[in-house]
């Protein structure tokens, strides 16, 4: 009866609440637990960065790249390599990207001087910087004084920005770039095409490479559309005079595809993981 069916829906409707409430919980939780164990590693600094090679369209991937790009992972004492898809969201909301990005920079720089006294450094070593970081005014002054420290010279430092970080205040980022660019730093729009570009701002970002996202390399050679953007990118790119590096190139079918469209650099699995300074290190220094 209706009496019954009434009382039914109402258990169900209580049932169904007290699932949501107890994931919603749990998803709390785990956010909670993950914040308070990214402090911990802030402070105890459990990062790791590891290295991508980007090769010059045609070269040969057995020997030394002509740059690399930072990747930072964190070494969690119980879970092990944590990858950045994993905490970089958090870190960003929470500001600790700012700390953590500081700690990469000065990494990556340290690296970098150490390979070049070592004489098997690469041309560059290109490091991600997230919206937070482009937002603090001390920037450009951090950026400064870490080439300095490090002595790294003009050129051998690339910046990767999105080109939604990019695009969220135009304005204010043409600005911090040319101060950048002032520095001797090359810029880098990463991802792109996934996120919405003016042409206009494009135009006027001073930008040297635009990175094509690894969702348009996937399917480049079965999906029409896919390689009609890839191609408009590397067409586009060059009448603006800049380089294009390709992410993600896994097949040697998608790299012939690029290369023979023009695009003049490449990265990817096909052409190395992103791995320790020490692997690399070890291989470069057998290759001299
Ligand atoms: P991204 O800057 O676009 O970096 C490229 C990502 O694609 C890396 O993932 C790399 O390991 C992966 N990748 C490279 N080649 C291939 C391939 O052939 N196939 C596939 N399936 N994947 C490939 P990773 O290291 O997990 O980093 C993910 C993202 O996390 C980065 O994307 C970047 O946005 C962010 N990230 C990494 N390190 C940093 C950092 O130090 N600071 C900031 N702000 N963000 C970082
Ligand atoms: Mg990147
Ligand atoms: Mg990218
Ligand atoms: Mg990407």
């Amino acid at each position: 009866n209706a009496d019954a069916a009434m009382y039914h829906a109402k258990e169900q409707g209580r049932n169904n609440l007290q699932y949501f409430t107890s994931a919603l919980n749990a998803a709390a939780a785990e956010r909670l637990t993950l914040e308070r164990e990214l402090r911990i590693a802030v402070e105890e600094r459990q990062f790791e960065l590891h290295y991508q090679p980007q090769y010059a369209a045609g070269a040969d991937p057995r020997e030394r790249p002509c740059g690399v790009e930072a990747l930072v992972r964190w070494r969690h004492p119980q879970k092990g390599l944590v990858p950045p898809v994993r905490f970089i969201p958090v870190a960003e909301e929470t500001g600790l990207i700012g700390v953590i990005g500081d700690w990469v920079l000065d990494c990556a720089c340290r690296d970098f001087a150490a390979w070049k006294a070592a004489g098997i450094a690469p041309r560059r070593v290109a490091v991600n910087l997230s919206a937070h970081q482009l937002r603090n005014p001390a920037l450009v002054d951090n950026v400064g004084a870490v080439l300095a420290r490090h002595g790294l010279r003009q050129g051998e430092l690339e910046l990767e920005i999105t080109e939604s970080v990019a695009m969220s205040d135009p304005a204010g980022a043409i600005e911090k770039l040319q101060a950048l660019r002032a520095l001797g730093v090359d810029l880098a729009i990463d991802d792109f095409g996934t996120g919405y570009s003016s042409l206009v701002y494009l135009k006027r970002l001073p930008i040297q490479v635009l990175k094509l996202d690894r969702e348009f390399v996937r399917d480049i050679e079965s999906d029409a559309n896919d390689a009609a953007i890839s191609v408009a990118t590397l067409t586009l790119a060059h009448s603006l005079g800049l380089q294009v590096v390709a992410e993600g190139v896994e097949t040697e079918a998608q790299r012939d595809f690029l290369v023979s469209h023009g695009c003049d650099m490449l990265q990817g699995y096909l052409l190395g993981r992103p791995e320790p300074a020490a692997v690399l290190e070890q291989r470069w220094r057998a290759q001299d």
